[in-house]
């Protein structure tokens, strides 16, 4: 037998697999909602954590849910994953788990507008508030430290700004000072990055992305150590956020194909940045790739590649930029990213339409700005789609 670490490839497909009792090559859908037994003991044993047999779905002892948290904690390095109902759920139930009535935190960058309106709406209605630290001004994470700072939050690269953020400084920072290091990994995959090796201490995703993979799922997961993610269960079970088993069935054939999916996602996502960087109306373009990029230093050293995500900025004011959007055809204009297909959206009507014009001035989300999910289709039929919508 080889002693050999399988590679990242090997464990999208082998993590969290083995031969169901007919002999099927995958963990089957177990859609059921409860477990059955003929013995009180065999119960006792697994509620009271002697032996880690199926019970209930909602809690998550569910050999489908097992399965793919399995391929989760796998690729991203970690010792537990726990599956969600959403992206949102994993964040909600992590901030919650570290999080009570006088605590605080810190959100560095950009973020997804729901992220933004749950640290800034809702969990202040629980007594938990947030500072927003802008990614130009991390140097100033040490000054925005409180006693009180439980969790130092960021995504990397941020959305839509496409800034990446040292992983492996912020976390050290954060460690120093007595609070945790969660990172939204969603854009980046554990094929691009991995955070907990970089000195982070829980990973979130949205499942919903390129995890999922085909638009047609929606998850979240949380992913880290064993003694960080035990907090965090009793939220997921008693807010019910847990992930279908349907759902879970689909994410671990899609975890299946993560790796060369991703790896094209970021051949076509450099083909696209570099065309969009050198075109006459495009006034900026957002790609950790491009060594034009602020963050192209960082990313060489945290990222394995940059993903299909860029954002540009197109010369011309809100509704000429809708204009570029909407002759577009390969694109689909559409909320969400990381699927086979492209999809194309103007931030300011959609992912950041609830974030104030002063605050979208501030983080420089123009109205100009367009942000694209490169698909799996030919790199050179989505050039030509772009170069002819943009005039
Ligand atoms: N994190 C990132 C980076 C996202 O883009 C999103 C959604 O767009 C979320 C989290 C929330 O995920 P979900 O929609 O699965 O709740």
């Amino acid at each position: 037998m080889t002693t050999r670490t399988p590679g990242v490839s090997t464990q999208c497909i082998h993590a969290g697999e083995s031969l169901d009792a007919n002999g099927g090559i995958h963990p089957p859908l177990y859609n059921h909602s409860t477990f059955g037994f003929r013995r009180t003991q065999d119960v006792l044993d697994v509620v009271e954590g002697r032996a880690q047999g199926n019970l209930y779905t909602r809690y998550g002892l569910n050999p489908t849910i097992r399965a793919v948290e399995a391929k989760l904690a796998a690729l991203e390095g970690g010792e537990l994953a726990w599956a969600f109902s959403s992206g949102m759920a994993a964040e909600s139930a992590t901030f919650l788990a570290y999080c009570k009535a006088g605590d605080h935190m810190i959100c560095i960058g950009d973020v997804y507008g729901g992220t933004f309106e749950l640290l800034g709406s809702n969990l202040p209605s629980l007594g938990i508030t947030t500072t927003f630290l802008l990614g130009k001004d991390v140097d100033r994470l040490p000054d925005v430290i409180e006693p009180n700072t439980r969790v130092v939050f960021f995504e990397t690269p941020t959305n839509p700004n496409m800034e990446v953020l040292d992983i492996e400084r912020i976390s050290r920072v954060a460690r120093e000072r007595g609070a945790l290091t969660v990172v939204d990994n969603t854009f980046a995959t554990p094929i691009n990055q991995s955070p907990l090796r970089l000195g982070a201490d829980i990973v979130v995703h949205s499942t919903t992305k390129y995890t999922g993979g085909h638009s047609d799922l929606t998850g979240g997961a949380v992913i880290g150590p064993k003694r960080l993610l035990e907090p965090i269960w009793g939220w997921r079970k008693n807010l019910g956020q847990m992930m279908a088993p349907e759902v879970a069935f689909l994410l671990a054939r899609s975890l299946r194909t993560l790796a060369v999916r991703v790896r094209a996602h970021n051949a076509t996502g450099m083909f696209v940045a570099e065309r969009l960087a050198r075109h006459p109306r495009v006034r900026r373009t957002n790609y950790p790739g491009l060594s034009s990029s602020a963050g192209y230093e960082v990313a060489r050293r945290q990222m394995r590649g940059s993903g299909g995500m860029v954002s540009f900025v197109f010369d011309g004011d809100a509704g000429a930029t809708a204009a570029v959007v909407d002759r577009l055809r390969l694109f689909t204009i559409a909320p969400s990213l990381g699927g086979v297909e492209s999809l194309v959206t103007q931030p300011i009507t959609t992912t950041h339409h609830g974030v104030s014009p002063e605050d979208r001035a501030r983080r420089g989300i123009e109205d100009g700005m367009v942000r694209l999910s490169c698909g799996l289709e030919d790199a050179e039929d989505l050039w030509a789609d772009l170069e002819a919508a943009l005039g």
